[in-house]
């Protein structure tokens, strides 16, 4: 006989399955879950429904909006020729947290990991070079993360874009951070002195 219950092993295992949850972790937010209240289990499917339902993705920069353009993308005040290149939203909102960046960003939704089988096809690579050939744009960051994938996509990028335009200052935010580390979650003080200590990339 099994010593855990079934529907118990069901919840854990859905759990499990969201990304950087681990067994541990997956058990006991499935336990602090079933303490809930009937009405608070309620408010958090209601919240989850309506940003699935209302949330999609910036036409533009492809960052998560519930508006036409996302807010960033729409703010008069902010850099248009100057584009931070993230792999994935939470990439975004942490450069957002430094408050270091006034530019728009490109919100890449993965990287080119033939480890993985992912090429730069399945990546919104194509729509990051219509919008620079199509508009004044004079940097392009690439903030992809400093681990192996993050770099190949980094350097690849940098070469479609001195072949399509070469007056653009290309320039990488990783100094600074530690080699592996994951944008969305370094520090804003780390995050912001990379950003401000970009260097040339060629
Ligand atoms: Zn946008």
């Amino acid at each position: 006989m099994e010593s855990i219950n079934s529907k118990l092993k069901s919840l854990i295992e859905e759990i499990e399955k969201l990304p950087s949850i681990g067994p541990k972790t997956a058990e006991r937010i499935a336990l602090y879950l079933l303490s809930l209240e009937e009405q608070e289990i309620k408010k958090f499917l209601d919240t989850l429904t309506d940003a699935r339902a209302n949330l999609h993705l910036c036409p533009i920069c492809f960052n998560i909006t519930d508006k036409e353009i996302c807010e960033i993308c729409s703010d008069e005040s902010r850099d248009r020729s100057s584009i931070c290149v993230v792999e994935e939203v939470n990439d975004l909102l942490a450069i957002e947290k430094t408050g270091s960046y006034k530019g728009v960003y490109h919100v890449l939704h993965g990287d080119i990991d033939p480890i993985n089988h992912k090429g730069p096809d399945q990546i919104k690579l194509k729509e990051l070079l219509d919008r620079i050939k199509n508009s004044h744009i004079k940097e392009v960051i690439l903030a992809t993360n400093p681990d192996f994938s993050g770099d190949m996509t980094a350097t690849y990028i940098a070469k479609l874009i001195n072949s399509i335009k070469m007056d653009i200052r290309i320039t990488r935010i990783a100094v600074g951070l530690p080699k592996e580390a994951e944008i969305g979650l370094a520090d804003t003080l780390t995050l912001s002195m990379a950003i401000k200590e970009r260097k040339e990339y060629k």
